[in-house]
């Protein structure tokens, strides 16, 4: 009995010293594994925490560069690239808004028959600047979608004082292949031109934001006038009887035009020049030789320099492609914020006429 005792002595010591070997591996295992949850809760933090910082000084270095230089922004994390830009994207929408709120209600009045109401010039002088992040350059361009749904048959003076009555807006142009109307080409390549107008500093106007306006070539020009604007870009799309002929070219006044001073036609001729160059050079497409015109309605009331760009042939099938896709519109913008960049930087604004 004895004997047996102290071998089941030994055998439950030998046991005890086994359970406490077991719980103090598992209990050291336990202690493992929480703390490397804890340096991962730690980690996660820690690497939230530099995504937060990245961002931050990602939105800043954007911000500052309006867009325009990526080189700010190589350092940063990707993602976290990814975010600021959506952040300064949102705050160039901002920007581009707020510079229209008062042509937006504008164009409600005009619609409504009521064009008694004129912008405050004071208001667009310092729209888009100091509220917003986007620095203003000063300058405002005015931008016109031509067309729009239904053509205005009323007729109206071709120019100040003229006698020659001009049908107040046409129905424009439809693609021969896309089926896509000019007048939501015009207004799609319009709308992207704000917002990159907008990122560069412009405080742009629009005449009109959507197709379903009833808004005359005149009433276009007194908007450009009322907005005060340094220029006035009329945006359209060409066509042909012949499905071959395509490329770009751009209205301007003749050198003898009665509607408009001497200032105004021949900044008018370097404008519609510089926009269809730098859209070429973007795009790739041909430059047309430029149509210098005094019977278009837009243009001769026009108290700023001005042009129409036609921006290709509805009629070709490589040009209505290009024209109706999201590319070639992007294309086509980035060319002409550069011409519009190119003619402040050579020309700067008209002194006032007095
Ligand atoms: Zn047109």
């Amino acid at each position: 009995m004895k004997k047996k005792n102290k071998k089941l002595d030994i055998l439950m010591i030998l046991t005890i010293i086994a359970g406490v070997l077991v719980l103090g591996a598992a209990g050291t295992l336990i202690g493992l594994e929480a703390g490397r949850l804890h340096t991962e809760v730690e980690t996660a933090k820690a690497e939230r925490e530099a995504k937060k910082n990245a961002a931050e000084s990602g939105v800043a270095a954007v911000t500052e560069s309006g867009l325009s230089d990526s080189n700010q922004t190589e350092n940063v994390d990707p993602e976290a690239a990814a975010i600021a830009l959506h952040a300064t994207s949102d705050v160039i929408r901002g920007a581009a808004v707020a510079a229209i709120p008062n042509v937006s209600e504008y164009a409600d009045a005009v619609q409504n028959g009521n064009l008694v109401t004129p912008i405050p010039r004071n208001s667009l002088e310092n729209a888009g600047t100091g509220q917003n992040q986007t620095e203003g350059n000063g300058f405002i361009v005015c931008i016109d979608a031509g067309h729009e749904t239904n053509q205005i048959t009323d007729l109206e003076p071709n120019g100040p004082g003229s006698e020659n009555m001009k049908q107040g807006v046409t129905s424009g142009t439809q693609g021969n292949w896309s089926g896509v109307y000019e007048y939501q080409v015009n207004l799609d390549v319009t709308l992207k031109l704000r917002d990159a107008l907008a990122a560069r500093g412009y405080t742009v106007v629009l005449c009109r934001e959507i197709n379903d306006v009833t808004m005359s070539n005149v009433q276009r020009a007194q908007i450009a006038a009322d907005a005060n604007a340094d220029i006035f870009l009329r945006i359209h799309c060409n066509s042909s009887d012949s499905s071959s002929v395509d490329g770009v070219l751009c209205y301007a006044p003749t050198s003898s035009n009665p509607y408009l001073s001497e200032e105004v036609i021949e900044r008018s001729q370097a404008l519609s020049r510089i926009m269809r160059d730098a859209q070429c050079e973007e795009t790739g497409q041909t430059a047309l030789d430029n149509l210098y015109q005094d019977d278009m309605t837009g243009i001769n009331w026009a108290e700023m320099p001005v042009t129409i760009v036609e921006m290709g042939f509805m009629s070709n099938y490589d040009e209505d492609m290009f024209l109706t896709s999201e590319d070639g519109q992007d294309q086509i913008v980035r060319g002409l914020v550069n011409g519009v960049d190119e003619y402040f930087s050579r020309y700067g604004k008209m002194e006032a006429a007095e």
